[in-house]
């Protein structure tokens, strides 16, 4: 047995051999979490941070909730892995009929995968292998229509389908093409278009696209409610809505990237059923296992498991899966996640804590440097800008975004920004105590780094 390292060996480890995603390593000091108590993650040096972005967007219960570790336990005296490739097992099986029973009617089929990427990327190929084998074939729909903006992970279809242009731009030549139309930002809609009228502005950007191609689309794909990456985009209400009623019209398939929007974030179990849409895909992945676990859904329709029906010898099968696909681990602390929903009210709990964070919100809105606020049940952003009146965002090398969360981190609150967006994205079990917490030094952040 290897002694246990030190903290400073660990610390240079973790420096020099593990490479961080989304982090300039030449730049990186460790932050070595050990453990956590509920909404608190505790570091090696015994210093305590409430995690105001739920570790990336996926905790939603609180960290070592008994009984999400219970399920794990349980799970772990039967089996901890079997193949999906041909078998199954009772954890799974159970996981995917609970998921059709809470999903948006008409989504009856699940495949399951490990990351919200690898759910997106099924969802594009099973669009475009149905095109070909339904029963009257399109196989000239080949093209998808996205959001600029848009995250949907870092695989390469996942990347072809995204647009956030520092993340994406250097891979284009290994991407295919597809059609982008803006994203529904309100705050900075084109000149000559007020806010009110952003809605009928954007919606009739996409039908102007599909009524000009939709013979090559294949689906149209998109964050429902908020972009998260883009910098929490909150879209106007009603245009989810619209461009469902415009695909239906024009025979385009819909992928709702639901990754960072489902299971709970936004008030709902999924952001969909806010505005009664069914998509044709549902895509879940981060808060599916309370944060516990990689597992991922792609939901679709019975029109599309269809297509994929036949003998053996016509091959449309769907030929696609990871080894650990449908990991009953997986599978069971997603259950016990759903459970928990169920006993502990979480949605029923959550708008007292939604409105407080909006009083927070209010008061934030209104510091120099605050461009704008914008808000969807615990999901939050806020922008700074240079120019309040102008809009015009800081420079993203100055790193004010980064700079306001290295402040609250020595409030004993945990941030991660995006660009020049702070997000305040907590567990849904976050106490009203600790948003006043971080709400407080988020504002004290921002004016610390906003000064000069
Ligand atoms: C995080 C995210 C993804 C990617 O999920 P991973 O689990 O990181 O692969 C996809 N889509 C959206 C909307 C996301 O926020």
């Amino acid at each position: 047995m290897m002694p246990e390292p030190s903290r400073e060996e660990l610390r240079r480890w973790d420096r020099y051999h593990v490479w961080h995603p989304f982090t300039q390593m030449a730049e990186y000091e460790p932050l070595i979490i050990e453990r956590a108590e509920g909404c608190v993650l505790v570091d090696v040096d015994g210093k305590r941070y409430i995690d105001g972005v739920s570790s990336l967007w996926c905790n939603v219960h609180g960290h070592r909730h008994p009984r999400l570790d219970a399920a794990i336990g349980e799970q772990l005296q039967r089996v901890a892995h079997v193949t999906a490739l041909g078998a199954s097992n009772p954890t799974t099986i159970k996981l995917a009929r609970r998921l059709v029973e809470l999903a948006p009617p008409g989504l009856e089929h699940v495949f399951f995968s490990d990351d919200g990427a690898t759910a997106v990327e099924v969802a594009l190929k099973m669009a475009f292998q149905y095109w070909r084998q339904r029963p009257e074939p399109r196989p000239e729909k080949t093209l998808y229509l996205t959001l600029e903006d848009a995250y949907h992970g870092d695989t390469l279809g996942g990347v072809s389908v995204g647009g956030v242009s520092r993340f994406h731009d250097m891979f284009r030549p290994l991407l295919f093409r597809c059609l982008r139309v803006p994203s529904p930002n309100p705050y900075r809609t084109p000149r000559g278009v007020p806010r009110q009228r952003a809605l009928d502005h954007y919606l009739a950007q996409v039908e102007r696209v599909l009524a000009e191609h939709h013979a090559q689309i294949a689906a149209m794909v998109l964050e429902p409610l908020v972009q998260a990456a883009a910098g929490m985009i909150v879209h106007p209400p009603g245009y989810l809505r619209g461009v469902r009623e415009l695909t239906r019209r024009y025979d385009v398939l819909l992928v709702a990237d639901e990754v960072a929007v489902g299971m709970g974030r936004t008030g709902r179990m999924f952001a969909c059923q806010h505005e009664q849409v069914s998509p044709d895909f549902l895509c879940l992945a981060k808060g599916l296992t309370g944060g516990y676990l990689p597992l991922a859904a792609t939901l679709t329709t019975h029109e599309i498991w269809q297509a994929f029906l036949g003998d053996y010898a016509e091959s449309k099968t769907f030929f696609h899966g990871h080894t650990y696909t449908g990991n009953p681990l997986g599978a069971a602390v997603a259950l016990a996640s759903l459970d928990v929903f169920q006993q502990e009210r979480t949605l029923e709990n959550l708008p007292p804590k939604i409105a407080r964070l909006r009083q927070h919100l209010e008061r934030i809105a209104r510091l120099p440097g605050v461009g704008d606020v914008r808000q969807r049940g615990l999901i939050a952003g806020i922008e700074l800008v240079r120019d309040k009146a102008t809009k015009e965002p800081f420079p993203w090398e100055e790193k004010r975004g980064i700079r306001v969360c290295q402040y609250a981190r020595t409030e004993g609150v945990l941030l991660r920004p995006l660009g020049n967006v702070i997000v305040i994205m907590p567990p849904l079990a976050i106490s009203v105590a600790q948003l006043d917490q971080i709400a407080g030094a988020v504002q004290r952040g921002i004016a610390e780094a906003t000064r000069e």
